[in-house]
């Protein structure tokens, strides 16, 4: 008998994974999340009902939301994640030498635990010495640290449940106030197939606070319509100015000076109406 896992990933659509075992099912006080073993994309993450990530595929979107924001600030030493529990955006991170310390902000231990037992791949760099992980909210840590980071980088599950407010106007004020006069923070911002109402709003917002404001791209397998969006937001530096040179040295499987490059220039359509919402 073959077993189906379906994310239900529109009305219409889903995206079904053949399941050889599941590891873990359980409800947090925060969301349902699940582990499970497939065929295709080996260990996969879930949390209510929609893929976190694989092992297959989860260098392309880990790659992509660190290695821009942090070849483009020249002395990155302060990096804070929100989300991100699975660990492997820490673990690109942790790549670059001039990050001093990387912390972590999770609202939902589990999901951490769920990792560090079936996930080590991704989990294990959250054991390195420059890495901290701390179990809170992240919209009101942030709020402790104004000034403080370098670079902020938001890893977090769509707007729904406790990210809601990931996405909202008043968090990127506070994500403004928390970076030091040099920051700049880079958030998922989900398809832009699918949510370009979405992703106008957050430039929308990010255009207001921030000189630098731009969306880039990455193709993702396991996600919505397999192309991801990320925002990003600069007080002083332009990432088309990023430091080659560091990017190079990188050892990365996706990532790379001419990918960086590649991932801000935007199909036509998505251009020609970003650029119309100014
Ligand atoms: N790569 C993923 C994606 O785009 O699907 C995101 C992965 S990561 C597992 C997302 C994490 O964000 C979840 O573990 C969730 O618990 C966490 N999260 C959601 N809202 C949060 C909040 N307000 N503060 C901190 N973490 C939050």
């Amino acid at each position: 008998m073959e077993f189906w896992f379906t994310e239900k990933q529109t009305e219409h659509l889903g995206l079904s994974v053949r399941v050889h075992k599941s590891l873990l099912i359980e409800q947090t006080p925060f969301q349902k999340l699940a582990v499970l073993e497939t065929y295709q994309y080996g260990r996969m993450l879930v949390l209510d009902g929609a893929i976190q990530t694989t092992e297959r595929d989860e260098f392309v979107y880990h790659e992509m939301i660190a290695h821009v924001p942090l070849t483009t600030h020249r002395r990155p030493g302060e990096v804070l994640v929100i989300g991100g529990g699975d660990g492997g955006a820490v673990r690109e991170i942790l790549r670059h030498s001039k990050v001093r310390r990387v912390r972590l902000v999770e609202i939902d231990d589990r999901v951490v635990a769920a990792a560090r037992r079936f996930l080590p791949g991704l989990s294990q760099a959250l054991d390195d010495p420059r890495a901290e992980v701390v179990n809170a909210d992240g919209a009101e840590y942030l709020r402790t640290l104004p000034g403080a980071c370098d670079v902020i980088i938001v890893d977090s599950t769509d707007p729904v449940g406790p990210a809601v407010k990931l996405f909202e106007a008043d968090f990127f004020r506070t994500v403004h106030d928390a970076l030091a006069p040099e920051g700049l923070f880079v958030a998922q911002s989900k398809s832009p197939y699918l949510d370009r109402g979405l992703i106008r709003d957050l430039l929308g917002i990010v255009r207001s606070l921030f000189p630098v404001a731009l969306l880039y791209t990455a193709a993702i397998p396991t996600y919505p319509s397999g192309l991801w969006s990320f925002v990003l937001g600069s007080k002083v530096h332009h990432p088309l100015t990023f430091d080659e040179g560091r990017a190079e040295k990188l050892e990365t499987r996706y990532y790379s000076p001419e990918i960086h490059r590649a991932a801000f220039v935007l199909p036509r359509e998505i251009r020609d109406e970003l650029n119309q919402a100014q």
